[in-house]
């Protein structure tokens, strides 16, 4: 399969690739080239150039600033993964990012990419919701931060504007917390039929607040406030995980989708299964 025509350019600062998306109206950054080329080449996008963003080096990079965590977008998932870093700050980002696809596609894939194209199946989107992340992404007209929960919008849907690129992403420091990502892998893709992230705070062994995301499940990563309700103030026995599950069903509600893969009714059933095991994993 070939991709229709464009044109290419590369971009040396996000100054300089901003100014060419401003002057070009059909025009597409391109990171890791996972999600867009694979787009292309099926045709579900045809732009007329695109820019590539890749050797812009002020977009990489991993830092810790306070109780920051600082992602730069360009950032690799195996990147993450290896990070020290990642694993103290926010391990459950480091286990998503662990088990994107494949090496190849962990070696290219950026976060930055992946956040932008909002595939309901990615993994590090369900981590950004249930960790607090905010996505910073700067514009011809200026910069914006948007907290995660803002940012997905729908199948494929952000609120990020044509003319925007993402900068970085930060995560509060999730060191004090335990945190965990739990996913069914498609068996060929390793896409995330249905994917749950978890962020408690622990008060000897009750739970004193609870955050938890789902993803792979629905169009759009998002938080789940029964199952969160249904684990605050559990000593997370059995019966509280029951509970949460039961919880979590009811959170995606109408909102499950169901494709070639399986049924909606089967992601709502499993979604549960997975909450436990993310529970159980920490
Ligand atoms: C075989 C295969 C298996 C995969 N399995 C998984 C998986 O298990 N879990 C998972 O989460 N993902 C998976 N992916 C997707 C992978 O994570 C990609 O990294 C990600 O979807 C896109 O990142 P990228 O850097 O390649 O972006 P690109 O493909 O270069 O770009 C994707 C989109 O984002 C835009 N974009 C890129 N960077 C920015 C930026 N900084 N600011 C604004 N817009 C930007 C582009 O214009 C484009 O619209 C898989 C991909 C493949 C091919």
């Amino acid at each position: 399969m070939y991709s229709a025509p464009f044109e290419y350019t590369r971009a040396n600062s996000v100054a300089e690739a901003l100014s060419i998306v401003s002057q070009n109206e059909n025009a597409k950054l391109l990171a890791g080239g996972h999600s867009l080329i694979p787009a292309l080449k099926l045709r579900l996008s045809q732009p007329a150039l695109l820019v590539d963003i890749g050797g812009i080096k002020e977009l990489k990079g991993i830092s810790v600033s306070g109780n920051t965590l600082s992602i730069g977008a360009l950032t690799t998932h195996a990147e993450i993964a290896a990070s020290k870093d990642v694993q103290t700050h926010c391990p459950a980002l480091a286990a998503a990012c662990g088990n994107v696809g494949d090496p190849q596609v962990r070696n290219w894939g950026t976060l930055g990419g992946n956040l932008a194209h909002a595939d309901p199946s990615s993994d590090p989107p369900t981590v950004m919701v249930a960790c607090g992340a905010t996505i910073h992404v700067q514009g011809s007209s200026g910069s914006r931060s948007i907290a995660a929960e803002n940012f997905f919008e729908d199948l494929f849907v952000t609120a990020l504007r044509s003319d925007e690129i993402i900068t970085r992403v930060e995560i509060p420091s999730m060191a004090g917390m335990k945190t965990s990502y739990a996913k069914m892998a498609h068996p060929a893709s390793r896409y995330a039929v249905v994917g749950v992230a978890v962020a408690l705070q622990m008060d000897g062994g009750t739970v004193k607040s609870a955050r938890v995301a789902i993803g792979g499940a629905t169009p759009k990563a998002m938080r789940a406030s029964g199952a969160e309700q249904a684990l605050t103030g559990s000593s997370l026995d059995a019966a509280a995980l029951d509970n949460a599950a039961k919880a979590l069903a009811a959170d995606i509600g109408d909102d499950a989708m169901g494709d070639i893969y399986a049924s909606a009714d089967y992601r709502k059933t499993v979604a549960g299964a997975y909450l436990k095991k993310a529970i159980k994993a920490l």
